[in-house]
């Protein structure tokens, strides 16, 4: 056994100063680095517990909603202002996990979870370039049924597993990051990064940076989005393919639409060339349907996954039609 020490930090200041030494991780919850710390695949000699700093949740002057990083997910999915304006956010996360590991699992924690490529997992028998930059990877020719049909590239076919995360992406999520160097906010949309030849490279997070908060920004689509989570067990399994959207409109028009897929990259996935199809067109099933096929056009699929491309444009094509029959 790999021995581990345990600080916690009683401020954001605190955490900063101890999370950027080398060999010191955050914690959140615990429930993603402690099972790969188990598992041989993370090896922090320190952790530096942040569940104890800022975990609010609240309405900002330009109405948005700012969620602490140390926010728990169910404290986040059941909190009045998400479910009412940002419902697919509830749904995305009261459909991962159980709700005992979304009691412990943070914000910040959520957004950085790894994988859950088996082969990524198994420190001690696979071969992974994320785990290990250059060795190979096992998943490749491997069991791929979890593994991504967008985005990914020879090193690294690897899914993102967040739900929330997908959700997130199609509410134009904003992360806010410090560091000893200061504080920055980005767009979700940019916090993970594709495999390309570094798929240990996961996220544009410096060394020593931390997520502090995201920000929901008023939405003219959220407060009647939907999130669909197709998977292999009613609850407590990862999703094969997930839809988060939304969809505003005028008439049989489409004033606006937001639209994001889990499961299927290393990162959520933000559908915006289906998004362009639809927007200002008619709220038809045919449209919907031919923006899915547009966006999934591109899908490099390997033989234990290739399933998912006709389950990710139908999905992506239902959940459309759904919401523009709740508006009608
Ligand atoms: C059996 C099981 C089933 C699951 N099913 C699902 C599912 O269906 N859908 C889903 O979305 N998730 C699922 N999860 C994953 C779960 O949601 C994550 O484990 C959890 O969200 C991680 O949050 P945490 O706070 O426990 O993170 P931790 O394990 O504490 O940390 C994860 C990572 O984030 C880093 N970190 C934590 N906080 C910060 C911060 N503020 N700034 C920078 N870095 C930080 C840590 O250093 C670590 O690298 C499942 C987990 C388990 C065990």
């Amino acid at each position: 056994m790999t021995p581990v020490s345990y600080l916690r930090a009683g401020s954001a200041a605190d955490a900063l100063r101890l999370g950027a030494v080398q060999g010191h991780r955050l914690l959140g919850g615990g429930t993603n680095l402690v099972d790969l710390m188990r598992k041989g695949v993370e090896q922090p000699g320190v952790l530096v517990d942040v569940t104890g700093l800022p975990a609010l949740i609240e309405e900002a002057a330009d109405g948005s909603i700012v969620i602490g990083a140390a926010a728990r997910n169910s404290s986040v999915a059941a909190h009045p202002l998400v479910r009412t304006r940002y419902p697919m956010l509830s749904r995305a996360i009261l459909g991962g996990a159980s709700a005992q590991i979304r009691n412990m699992a943070t914000v910040g924690g959520n957004l950085l979870q790894r994988t859950r490529c088996l082969y990524f997992a198994d420190a001690a028998g696979s071969r992974c370039n994320k785990r290990e930059p250059g060795s190979g990877c096992d998943a490749r020719g491997g069991f791929t049924r979890y593994h991504a049909i967008l985005g990914a590239s020879p090193a690294c076919i690897a899914t993102h597993p967040s739900d929330m995360a997908v959700a997130l992406a199609a509410l134009d999520a904003r992360v806010h990051l410090a560091s000893a160097e200061g504080v920055r906010t980005l767009s979700l949309l940019d916090l993970h990064r594709l495999p390309g030849d570094r798929p240990d490279l996961e996220t544009v997070l410096a060394p020593g940076e931390m997520i502090v908060a995201i920000e929901l920004p008023p939405s003219d689509v959220a407060a009647r989005s939907i999130y669909r989570k197709v998977r292999d067990r009613a609850s407590y399994a990862f999703a094969l393919v997930s839809v988060a959207a939304g969809l505003a409109l005028d008439g049989d028009r489409i004033v606006d639409v937001r639209i994001a897929l889990g499961g299927v990259a290393a990162k959520p996935w933000r559908a915006l060339r289906a998004e362009a199809t639809l927007r200002g067109g008619p709220a038809t099933a045919e449209a919907f349907a031919r923006a899915a096929e547009v966006e999934l056009a591109e899908a490099a699929p390997l033989p234990g996954n290739a399933f998912k491309v006709p389950l990710a444009t139908r999905t992506m094509a239902a959940v459309l039609a759904q919401l523009s029959g709740e508006q009608a």
